[in-house]
C-alpha cells in the first residue's frame, strides 16, 4: 500500500512509522558516535551501558527484575527479538495462541519456527473472550503472544486479562511472548502493565521491546528482549546467527535517548492522543466506524456501510480515487471481520493528518 501511496501521490496512512523528525539529542549521539569510531560489531548481546540502562528502564518503568549481564539481548529491533524469540523456544508442532486481531510478524514467524498457530479471536470491544481463550489451551500449546498497547487495534490489556492470561500459563506451562513496542504510547491515563511483572510469570515471560516507536527511528533498528537467563541463553544463540549484533552507533545514540526526563515520555503520549482525537473524528465524518484506541498509533476502522466492495478492493479505491493509504484489514485477521476493515495510523505530523481529512471528505459513498 505504501508503494502504491508513492505511485498515487496519496498521503500515506498505511505504514506505521512517523514522518516527522526524531529527537535532535539522540541524531547528535549518533552522529557523535559515529565519528568517535563506534563502528565496529558490539558485543553480540549488546553494548553494556546500553543492557544496563535498559535494566534501569525495566525495573523504573515495567517493574521487571533484569540481570544485565544475563536477562538482556540487545537485537535488530523488535522484528528480530521476536523471531529470536520464537526460534529459541518453538519445537516443530508447538502451539503459539495468537489473539486476533493481531500484529502481519505474528503468523510468518510461527510459520518460520515451525509453531502452529491458535487465532484466539477478542470480542468486538477487543476485550478477551475467555471462553475462547482457555480452550485454547492444550498439552502442545508453547507459547501466548500479547501485543500492549496493541497493534491494530490500540487495545491496553487489562490487570484482570493479563492474570487470567497469566494463571493459564502457569497452569499450562506456557511461555509468554509478550510485545510490548508501544509501551510508552498509552491514552486517556491508562496504565501500561508488563506481564513479566506478576511473579508467576517473571521466569516464563519474554519481553520484547524496542526504540523505533518510544524515539521516533523506525529505521535505526535497535530493539531488546528480556528473559530470565535460561530463556536468554537460548534468545542469543540465534541472535548471534541471526544478525551478530545491532548496530553499533546507534545503540549509542539510544542510551543517550534512555537519559531523557519523565516528561518526554508524557509529551509524546499527549501528542499522539490528539493526532489520536483528531483522526477519529476525521474518520468518523468520512463514515467509518471506529473503536477508540487506549494506546499505540492506530484506527482499525470498519469500513463505510454499501461500498459493494472487500478490504483489498476498498484500500486500493482509497488510494487511487481519495489519495489516502490505508492497510486493509485482512493484513491483521485470519478470519472474516478482517474483510471489512481497514487500518489508518496516526504517527504523522499535523499537517499530514489534516491534508488526509480533507481528501476524505470527498469519501462520497
Ligand atoms: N511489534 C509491533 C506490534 C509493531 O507494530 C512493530 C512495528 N510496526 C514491531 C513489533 C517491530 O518493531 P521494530 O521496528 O522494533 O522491529
Amino acid at each position: 500500500m505504501s508503494r502504491l501511496a508513492v505511485t498515487c501521490h496519496a498521503v500515506n496512512l498505511a505504514q506505521g512509522f512517523p514522518d516527522f523528525p526524531a529527537p535532535d539529542e539522540i541524531k547528535r549521539a549518533a552522529t557523535s558516535a559515529i565519528m568517535e569510531d563506534y563502528n565496529q560489531y558490539s558485543i553480540t548481546w549488546g553494548g553494556k551501558d546500553l543492557r544496563n540502562a535498559i535494566s534501569q528502564k525495566a525495573i523504573k518503568y515495567n517493574h521487571i527484575e533484569a540481570d544485565p549481564e544475563t536477562d538482556i539481548t540487545v537485537t535488530c529491533g523488535a522484528t528480530e527479538a521476536l523471531m529470536a524469540a520464537m526460534l529459541a523456544i518453538i519445537n516443530g508442532g508447538d502451539e503459539v495462541i495468537i489473539f486476533e486481531p493481531f500484529y502481519e510478524s505474528y503468523g510468518p514467524d510461527s510459520a518460520v519456527s515451525g509453531a502452529i498457530p491458535r487465532f484466539v479471536p477478542l470480542n468486538d470491544d477487543f476485550s478477551i473472550n475467555e471462553e475462547a481463550l482457555v480452550s485454547a489451551f492444550n498439552k502442545k500449546t508453547r507459547a501466548l503472544i500479547i501485543n500492549t498497547p496493541s497493534n491494530p487495534c490500540g487495545k491496553v490489556f487489562t490487570k484482570y486479562e493479563l492474570n487470567l492470561i497469566a494463571d493459564l500459563c502457569a497452569e499450562h506451562d506456557v511461555i509468554a511472548v509478550s510485545d510490548e513496542i508501544y509501551e510508552y504510547i498509552v491514552f486517556d491515563n491508562k496504565k501500561h502493565i508488563s506481564i513479566a511483572s506478576f511473579d508467576e510469570m517473571r521466569d516464563r515471560t519474554i519481553t520484547l521491546g524496542g526504540f523505533s516507536k518510544t524515539f521516533s527511528v523506525t529505521g535505526w533498528r535497535i530493539g531488546f528482549a528480556i528473559a530470565e537467563k535460561t530463556l536468554s541463553s537460548a534468545i542469543r544463540k540465534v541472535h548471534d546467527f541471526l544478525t551478530v549484533g545491532a548496530p553499533t552507533p546507534l545503540q549509542r545514540a539510544c542510551l543517550a535517548g534512555l537519559s531523557f526526563p519523565d516528561s518526554y515520555y508524557k509529551e509524546l503520549a499527549g501528542m499522539y492522543e490528539k493526532r489520536r482525537d483528531f483522526l477519529y473524528d476525521t474518520l468518523t465524518k468520512a463514515g467509518f466506524r471506529c473503536h477508540m484506541p487506549e494506546g499505540a498509533y492506530y484506527i482499525l476502522a470498519d469500513m463505510p456501510e454499501g461500498t459493494g466492495m472487500d478490504d483489498m478492493t476498498f484500500a486500493r479505491y482509497l488510494i487511487s480515487e481519495v489519495g489516502v493509504a490505508a492497510v486493509p484489514g485482512s493484513s491483521f485477521y485470519h478470519s472474516e471481520p478482517g474483510k471489512h476493515k481497514l487500518r489508518f495510523t496516526f504517527s504523522k505530523k499535523d499537517e499530514t493528518l489534516q491534508e488526509a481529512a480533507r481528501k476524505l471528505e470527498k469519501l462520497n459513498i
